[in-house]
């Protein structure tokens, strides 16, 4: 028995040479800076397959031109509709980076909160977790500690975390009053700019463009503004929280909402661009891009999302950056909303769990060695 006992240890031990049956740790994460996007509302459905041809008419979709939408947005393949709804998304995110939340590859990504709607949906992922306080959209300050502030916390990041956001509550789920982030939200003042022109141009911008909703900017003004910083101040995290989807999609204009899906895709490359030709952000520069929750499976009710709607608690995340494994749309794992801090503090080389231990994981795969 004893020899046996051994003979099957020093077999174990051979192979255990040949292959670790445990993962060396992991080294350092190269990336140093992040940027993180949320696009509000937006469908997994028309995130991986492009138009939904349903809503590509005046009665569902509430199109204006459908004969020109459906020459924007219409190819028979779901792989080149979805192309060429959001090309950035695709062709560099789905070939170097990797996408989570395609329930047909057995991916399901979900929203934990149960509420299915912007504050909770927002809370949850900034905060690792979901709160059953939170249960609606107003303005009162978000009492967990949520990652961003996490990192500003620490000296390294000190100064160098900023968000901008087209809605007027980002402010009070970031907690501006405790976190002490710098933020700018909706119709607030243009603060930074790289000239006194430029910022007049930028809050001219803001204020010249109609105030078609109420507590919420068009996001090329938030873009923009958001933009102009990333260049002057060279944050290491910048968060933009982009909503146009979202109004369009309440709207029933399916026609406005591809237009902005679209329109989002190219800011977050010129960002990305912006990125690769700098010093500080080249090679050492992640990118997440997520929604605060989904909408309506239907043709029906594609137009809205909460409690009731089935489907709304189906979300996306793709991530980007030296520490992603190329994967592609991922495959067989399941992911929550609630992970998304986490991951955004493990590329970066932090644990959010330190701070929060019952925040969620992070995304599983999506930094190379977790
Ligand atoms: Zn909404």
């Amino acid at each position: 028995m004893r020899l046996c006992a051994f003979a099957v240890l020093l077999a174990l031990l051979a192979v255990a040479g040949a292959t670790p049956a445990q993962s060396p740790p992991a080294a350092r994460p190269k990336t140093e800076n992040l940027i993180l996007v949320t696009l509000d509302g937006m469908r997994w459905q028309d995130v991986f397959t492009g138009a939904d041809n349903r809503m590509m008419n005046k009665e569902q979709g509430g199109v204006a031109d459908v004969r020109l939408l459906r020459q924007r947005f219409w190819r028979g393949e779901p792989d080149a509709r979805r192309e060429l709804l959001m090309p950035f998304l695709w062709q560099v995110i789905g070939k170097d980076g990797q996408l989570f939340g395609d329930p047909e590859r057995n991916a399901r990504a979900v929203v934990t909160n149960g509420k299915k709607f912007s504050y909770p949906g927002y809370s949850e992922m900034l905060c690792g977790k979901a709160d059953e306080r939170i249960a609606s959209n107003d303005k009162f300050p978000n009492p967990n500690v949520n990652v961003l502030e996490f990192l500003a916390g620490k000296p390294a990041f000190h100064g160098r975390v900023a968000a901008f956001s087209g809605w007027d509550v980002h402010p009070f789920i970031l907690n501006r009053e405790r976190s002490g982030l710098f933020i700018e939200a909706a119709f607030e003042p243009v603060t930074v700019a790289r000239s006194k022109e430029r910022l007049a141009d930028l809050q001219a911008l803001l204020e010249q463009l109609p105030r078609y909703w109420e507590g919420f900017a068009f996001d090329v003004a938030t873009f923009q503004r958001a933009r102009e910083y990333f260049v002057c101040k060279q944050p290491r995290v910048i968060y933009l929280a982009l909503g146009e989807t979202d109004e369009w999609g309440h709207g029933r204009r399916y026609d406005c909402y591809l237009e902005m899906a679209h329109a989002a895709d190219a800011m977050v490359r010129e960002l990305w661009q912006l990125a690769q030709a700098s010093d500080q952000y080249r090679g050492k520069t992640s990118l997440l891009i997520t929604c605060d929750h989904g909408r309506g499976r239907s043709e029906k009710d594609w137009t809205d999302h909460g409690e009731k709607i089935e489907g709304a608690e189906e979300v996306w995340m793709a991530v980007l950056g030296p520490d992603t494994p190329p994967l592609g749309v991922r495959r067989d794992v399941a992911a929550t909303q609630a992970m998304v801090a986490a991951t955004v503090a493990l590329l970066l080389g932090e644990d959010f769990r330190s701070a929060v231990p019952d925040a969620a994981p992070p995304l599983p795969g999506a930094c190379a060695g977790h």
